[in-house]
C-alpha cells in the first residue's frame, strides 16, 4: 500500500513488522558488499587466455613491444576502438591501465598548460567551473575537488543532461567543461540522446576552450540484446564548428582485467597532439606488452562483443534480480523509485526526500555495505538525500539477493520512521 494512504497505525504496525525482520538481519551477521563496480572473479575468468599471451611473438605492427616506445599505443588495439569510439585511428591513444588516469592528466595539462583553445592555463584564471550531471561518477568529481575546480551540479534525465540548465551555465566563461557518461551512465544508466548530443555540440559557450569530458566507459556493456549505439559527439562537434570540445575516453577495465585493462582517449587531430606533446614529458611509452596481449586476446570488433555477450549472460540475470526484489518489496509503497538499466553497472535508487543516508546507515549496520549516500554527487552533497548507488556485479546472485531485500527492509524501516517522525 502507498505510504501516503496509510494511517499511523497502520504505519506503526509495518514499523514493527520490518523491524523485526530486520532484527533477523542483523542476527545473520551478513557481510555483504555493493558498494563498488567491480566485474565478479566469475566476469574476470572471460580473459585469463589473457595471461599466457602474447607467446613467443613480441611484436605489434612491426614494433618490438618489449622495448621502449610507440607513445599513442597499438596500432590494432586503436583500431578496435576507433570504430566502438566513432574517432578516426590516428586520433586515438592508448594508455597503461586506467581511464581514469587520462582524464585525470587531460584536467591537469589543462591546468597548468591550457588546452589548444585557451589564451592561458586553467590555473592562472580567477576560479575555473565545471558542469557535473547528478547522479554521476564519484571519482569523477574527485578530481574537481583535489584540484580546486568549482563543481556544479545538473540534473540528469533520462536522454542526458537538463539542457536548459547547461545553456545558462555555459553563459559564465568560468565554465570550462563538464562530465558526461554518454551511454549507460554512472549510477543512472541514462543514455544521452543525439538530440542531446548534438545541442551540446553546438551550444555556444563563453569559454573558447570548453571541454566535454565523454567518459565512454560502458559503450559496449549492454545488458540487453538491444545495443545502444552512442552518439558521434567527435562528428557533432566539428560539424558544428567546435571540433576540439570533446575529450572522448573508453576502458577495457571491466572488459577484461579491472586496474590491468587498457584505455583509450580520442578526439581531434590537435587535441591529440597536445596530449601527446605533454604526456611525452611523464612516460616514454606504454605498457605496449600488455596492449598486444589483449589485441591478440580481443581480436576485433566481432571478438570484443564476443567477450561483451559472456558478460552479459553473467550480469543480466543479477540486474533482473535486483529490480525483481525491489519490485516485489518496494513497489506500490510510493517511498522509492529506481532504475532498469539497459547497461552498466549500477541501479540507482531514489527514496522519498531525506532517508538515503538513513537507510545506508541502517544497511551498514545490518552487514550490508553500500556506496555512501550522497557519494554520486559533487562534494558528496545530495541535496534532497534521496540518492543510493547499487552495484550489483560482484556478489554471487544468492548474497545479492540476500543484499537487495536486506536493503529492501532498510528503506521500509527508515520510510515509516520518517512516516511517524512528522
Ligand atoms: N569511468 C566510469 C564512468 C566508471 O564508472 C569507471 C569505473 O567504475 C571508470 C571510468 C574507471 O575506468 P578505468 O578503470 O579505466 O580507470
Amino acid at each position: 500500500m502507498a505510504f501516503p494512504t496509510l494511517s499511523r497505525d497502520q504505519i506503526q504496525e509495518l514499523l514493527v513488522e520490518q523491524s523485526a525482520k530486520y532484527a533477523d538481519l542483523q542476527e545473520a551477521q551478513l557481510k555483504l558488499d555493493l558498494t563498488r563496480g567491480k566485474p565478479s572473479p566469475e566476469q574476470l575468468d572471460l580473459s585469463n587466455a589473457l595471461l599466457s599471451l602474447p607467446g613467443d611473438d613480441f611484436k605489434d605492427d612491426g614494433t618490438d613491444t618489449r622495448n621502449y616506445g610507440g607513445l599513442a599505443g597499438s596500432k590494432g588495439l586503436r583500431e578496435i576502438f576507433s570504430e566502438v569510439m566513432q574517432v578516426p585511428v590516428d586520433q586515438v591513444v592508448c594508455g597503461d591501465n586506467a581511464s581514469l588516469a587520462l582524464m585525470h592528466d587531460t584536467l591537469v595539462f589543462s591546468l597548468l598548460h591550457g588546452t589548444v583553445d585557451s589564451p592561458r592555463p586553467w590555473a592562472k584564471e580567477d576560479a575555473i567551473k565545471f558542469i557535473c550531471p547528478v547522479p554521476g561518477y564519484d571519482r569523477h568529481f574527485s578530481i574537481c575537488e583535489t584540484y580546486g575546480i568549482e563543481m556544479v551540479p545538473v540534473p540528469l534525465n533520462d536522454d542526458g543532461p537538463d539542457m536548459e540548465a547547461v545553456r545558462e551555465l555555459v553563459k559564465d566563461p568560468a565554465v570550462k567543461g563538464m562530465w558526461l557518461v554518454p551511454t549507460y551512465g554512472n549510477p543512472s544508466g541514462s543514455v544521452v540522446s543525439e538530440a542531446v548530443a548534438a545541442e551540446l555540440a553546438a551550444m555556444e559557450t563563453a569559454a573558447p576552450d570548453f571541454r566535454i569530458m565523454w567518459d565512454n566507459a560502458y559503450a559496449v556493456h549492454h545488458l540487453t540484446e538491444q545495443q545502444t549505439k552512442t552518439a558521434d559527439i567527435l562528428g557533432l562537434c566539428a560539424a558544428s564548428g567546435h571540433p576540439n570540445r570533446p575529450m572522448i575516453y573508453a576502458s577495457t577495465s571491466k572488459i577484461t582485467f579491472a586496474g590491468s585493462g587498457i584505455p583509450f582517449m580520442g578526439g581531434s587531430e590537435a587535441n591529440i597532439a597536445w596530449y601527446l606533446t605533454h604526456v611525452a614529458k611523464r612516460t616514454i611509452g606504454p605498457d605496449k606488452v600488455n596492449q598486444l596481449r589483449h589485441l591478440r586476446f580481443i581480436k576485433d570488433v566481432d571478438g570484443l562483443h564476443a567477450l561483451m555477450d559472456q558478460h552479459r549472460v553473467i550480469l543480466a540475470p543479477k540486474f533482473s534480480k535486483v529490480v525483481e526484489i525491489l519490485e516485489a518489496r518496494l513497489g506500490g509503497h510510493e517511498v522509492a523509485t529506481w532504475t532498469d538499466p539497459k547497461g552498466g553497472y549500477f541501479v540507482s535508487l531514489d527514496t522519498v526526500d531525506g532517508l538515503a543516508s538513513r537507510v545506508v546507515q541502517l544497511a551498514k549496520d545490518a552487514g550490508i555495505a553500500m556506496t555512501p549516500a550522497g557519494a554520486a554527487f559533487p562534494y558528496g552533497n545530495d541535496p534532497r538525500d534521496r540518492n543510493i548507488r547499487i552495484a550489483p556485479s560482484f556478489p554471487g546472485l544468492p548474497e545479492l539477493e540476500q543484499a537487495i531485500d536486506g536493503l529492501a527492509t532498510c528503506v521500509l524501516v527508515a520510510a515509516a520512521e520518517q512516516a511517524l517522525a512528522s
